[in-house]
């Protein structure tokens, strides 16, 4: 009587060792109440009947039971709780029995055996030797063939080869059976073949088998010998026969096959010789090289990468300049000087093909268009684009790669973008140069030197590709904030182009001819559906934003975009049904629904698209109720309603503002505050500024609270510089500061319309200072109309354009006299001069 082990994979021969995994019920049951209670050496054996159904899926009923089994010994059993509760047997068969009679089904099933394979069945058959002499000779010798295909230096092999001496003949089939490589089905005719006979002759055919499969791999792939033996050998040691053989067979075969196509591949690609020497070392390498191990991946993803870079593949340029420049002015209004200096460039490009020319670098305050300028050049080119972001790179790796030792090692940005685009002659866009970090990783900007340099980046070399790489081919194009953050040797390679901030009119016009159509198309919205007008536009720019680009003008007009594409679906939604509802709007609505399109002509047509009360117009209430109240006013004039006030023009990586600088007195000891976060230059421009009134106070008859020249004496001062969290510096406010203590101390008023920049000196000299342009058009756009720059200022002047120059008056001003009489209205009196400086040479 046997306690049986259904088991649905796997076929257990005598003189082998299986493990195998229980979760059916049955079996489980079989394992807990007669494996893990028993207590004698009986317990442990069990009848393993193979190819049982799947247990899972008839659970009350017993599948019907093959009828030779094979009796084993359970030798470990092993339970686990995940994913469910399983247990995992090692058995080791002993012989073959034959099912009598099934005894009982519950728990589980038990039988009564007939034992087929016995000693003395195996002792009198030693006496039919001579019949079965032959057979199990040619089997031994076959056995013995096979074996000694093996590599004799792994122990296990050894033991084998041992094994075939000592081992009864007879019960060789079983256990070589197990051993090569079988399926399931022909595992179960050899646990049927009862007769002896019967089974040698069985089992040869599949000896032969696996002696052929063995030449044939020795013979494809010699490298690769060794692993194959071990594998081999391995298996059985181990005995497990889980998976089935036949596809681990297949995907050795797809790997092997994959390595020759790889070695094909990099044969046929174009890359250099260098490369190509290097490629082919390597894959030597894969060859030899186990599949497990970690390298094998790394090397493998390292020559797929290698056959997969443009090395010699490109894109045609097709350079027209004139059909460029149009391009270019379709894109983008306005911008002159860079589509100008972008032209020539191109232009060159077109006379001389390889230019080691400089590097573009389009510097301006954010959504000024420079990404977007680059992106054109691109179309214009005819090139692949790819956008490299460079904002808070801070290891140079990321520009140049990781060394191939390193795991999860990949090469940097730059060969990355050459792979994503798969040509050599892309447009690379590097954004935010100015924004690079730096880290102990080592400095980023240093490896963009050797990327940027027209005399190396023929022979660029990424630390994971460890081969040059020419990116001469390659066009780069930069783009910054400012100048101010790119490290000097980066930014001697490039060539500056100014990208300034747009003035109101321009910005219309890109409004109208780009940002709408662009956000209609967007929305899914038809001008038929909605009409923004010029005024709306300069509503939206003069009272909602106040940058020097276009970026959050853009967003505005999609955040009008979406109110109407609300209204729009509302709308078809109503006309669709047959009552049409009162719009509901509230009242303020009104205005924008200006023309009412006859409401029988549609419901006629229901299906049209249009609501009736298209074409939404958008005018300031309608504004006003999608964005809110405005952000911005124009009228400044109410901050200069008391003396001590006056405003600075200051020039920020986002572009112009306007800055108020307020400053008051009070008693004290003759100490300055000040406040607003400043750069040290700053603070010293601040000390200038009072120093030069001090000195200078007799002369415009300024005095402290008490009536003294001494400015500071019994008297404390206070400066501040608003938006108190921005870290403001630079020496450009000196002639503000300057203005605001005078109307300080001299309880005038500064106009309400002048605003001011320029650097000072303890002599009350005006010194020229940087972003002109940028700071007049924050004025124009603050709605000032007066303008005092410095003298030697005036040729940036020049660059701005005419309406804008035509709406400001601007006053040179060579020393703080001119600055103080323009600022304030009627003048600031200067007692003339009674002593004449006399020369004393
Ligand atoms: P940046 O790179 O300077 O920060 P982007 O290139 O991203 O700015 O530009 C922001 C948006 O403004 C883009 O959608 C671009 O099309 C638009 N834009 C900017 N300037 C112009 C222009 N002169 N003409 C048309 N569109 C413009």
């Amino acid at each position: 009587r046997l306690p049986l082990l259904l088991t649905h994979e796997g076929v257990l021969l005598p003189g082998s060792t299986m493990r195998t995994s229980v979760d059916s019920p049955r079996n489980m049951q079989l394992v807990r109440s007669r494996l893990l209670k028993g207590t004698s050496l009986r317990s442990t054996i069990i009848g393993v009947i193979p190819n049982t159904s799947d247990p899972t899926s008839d659970c009350d009923e017993l599948p019907s039971l093959h009828r030779i089994g094979t009796a084993a010994l359970a030798v470990q059993v092993v339970g686990s709780n995940w994913p469910k509760p399983h247990y995992t047997l090692l058995v080791t068969g002993l012989c073959r029995f034959q099912i009598l009679q099934l005894l009982k089904e519950k728990p589980y099933p038990v039988a009564e055996v007939e034992q087929l394979d016995r000693l003395e069945q195996f002792t009198n058959q030693l006496k039919s030797e001579e019949e079965l002499g032959e057979l199990s000779e040619q089997f031994y010798k076959y056995a013995v063939q096979l074996v000694e295909m093996l590599d004799m230096s792994v122990p296990a092999v050894a033991k084998l080869r041992r094994l075939l001496d000592n081992l009864p003949r007879e019960a060789l089939p079983d256990i070589l059976t197990s051993i090569i490589r079988t399926s399931n089905q022909e595992k179960l005719q050899i646990l049927d073949a009862v007769r002896l006979e019967e089974r040698f002759k069985m089992t040869i055919p599949l000896l032969v088998r696996q002696i052929e499969g063995l030449k044939l791999l020795q013979k494809t792939r010699k490298p690769k010998q060794d692993d194959d033996k071990r594998i081999v050998a391995i298996r059985p040691n181990r005995r497990i026969n889980h998976i089935p053989s036949t596809v681990e067979d297949d995907e050795e075969e797809e790997d092997h096959d994959d390595v020759v196509m790889l070695e094909k591949k990099i044969r046929t690609s174009s890359m250099s010789e260098q490369a190509l020497k290097v490629c082919l070392k390597e894959i030597k390498r894969l060859k030899k090289m186990p599949q497990s191990m970690p390298e094998y991946a790394l090397t493998r993803n390292y020559l797929e990468l290698m056959v997969e870079l443009p090395w010699n593949k490109s894109t045609k340029d097709r350079l027209e300049i004139r059909a460029a420049r149009i391009l270019l002015d379709n894109d983008h209004y306005a911008m002159e000087k860079l589509k100008k200096r972008v032209l020539e460039y191109l232009a060159v490009r077109q006379l001389k093909n390889n230019l080691k020319g400089p590097i573009l670098c389009f510097v301006g305050p954010p959504g000024v268009g420079k990404t977007s300028v680059g992106r054109s050049v691109a179309k214009t080119l005819g090139r692949e684009f790819h956008r490299i972001a460079l904002g808070g790179v801070c290891d140079q790796s990321d520009i140049r790669g990781h060394r191939r030792t390193y795991v999860g090692s990949m090469p940097g940005r730059i060969i990355n973008g050459l792979k994503t685009v798969g040509v050599n002659n892309p447009v690379f866009l590097l954004d935010e140069v100015d924004k690079l970090g730096k880290s102990l990783q080592g400095d980023p900007a240093a490896a963009l030197l050797e990327v940027l340099d027209p005399e190396q980046n023929h022979s660029f070399t990424d630390h994971y590709l460890n081969v040059a790489f020419d990116l001469s081919q390659v066009l780069f194009i930069a783009t910054a904030n400012t100048t101010a953050t790119i490290p000097p040797a980066l930014l001697d390679r490039m060539e500056i182009i100014q990208v300034p901030g747009y003035t109101q009119e321009e910005k219309i016009e890109i409004a109208q001819r780009h940002l709408i159509p662009k956000q209609l198309e967007q929305h899914g919205l038809t001008p038929q559906q909605i009409q923004i007008p010029q005024v709306t536009t300069l509503n939206i720019i003069t009272r909602y934003t106040r940058e020097a680009g276009v970026r959050s003008l853009d967003r505005k007009l999609g955040a009008i975009c979406r109110a109407v594409a609300v209204k729009v679906a509302e709308g078809q939604h109503k006309e669709t049904k047959p009552d049409r509802a009162e719009v509901g709007e509230g009242e303020d609505c009104k205005e924008h629904v200006t023309e009412d399109a006859k409401p029988e002509s549609i419901s006629d047509t229901a299906d049209l698209a249009l609501p009736p009360e298209m074409p939404i117009l958008i005018d300031f209430n309608a504004l006003k109720d999608i964005l809110g109240p405005p952000m911005y006013e124009m009228e400044v004039s109410e901050r200069l309603s008391q003396p001590g006030v006056a405003i600075g023009l200051a020039w920020t990586p986002l572009g112009g503002e306007i800055m108020f600088v307020e400053a008051s007195r009070m008693d004290g000891e003759g100490q300055l505050t000040l406040t607003g976060q400043l750069g040290d230059v700053m603070k010293e421009s601040a000390h200038l500024a009072i120093s030069w009134l001090r000195s200078n106070a007799k002369r415009y008859q300024l005095t402290n609270a008490s009536g003294s020249f001494d400015l500071l004496d019994n008297t404390d001062i206070h400066l501040h510089f608003p938006a108190g969290a921005v870290t403001k510096d630079g020496p450009s406010a000196g002639v503000t500061i300057v203005t605001c203590l005078a109307s300080l101390f001299s309880g005038r008023l500064v106009c309400s319309d002048v605003a001011m920049t320029g650097e000072i000196t303890l002599r009350g000299l005006v010194l020229p200072v940087g972003g002109i342009k940028d700071k007049v058009l924050a004025a124009h756009r603050a709605g000032l109309k007066r303008i005092i720059i410095p003298r030697r200022n005036e040729k940036d002047l020049e660059e701005i354009a005419v309406n804008i120059r035509q709406d400001l008056t601007f006053v040179m001003a060579s020393c703080l006299d001119e600055v103080l009489n323009a600022a304030f209205d009627g003048g600031f009196a200067v007692k003339p001069r009674v002593e004449h400086l006399n020369s004393k040479l």
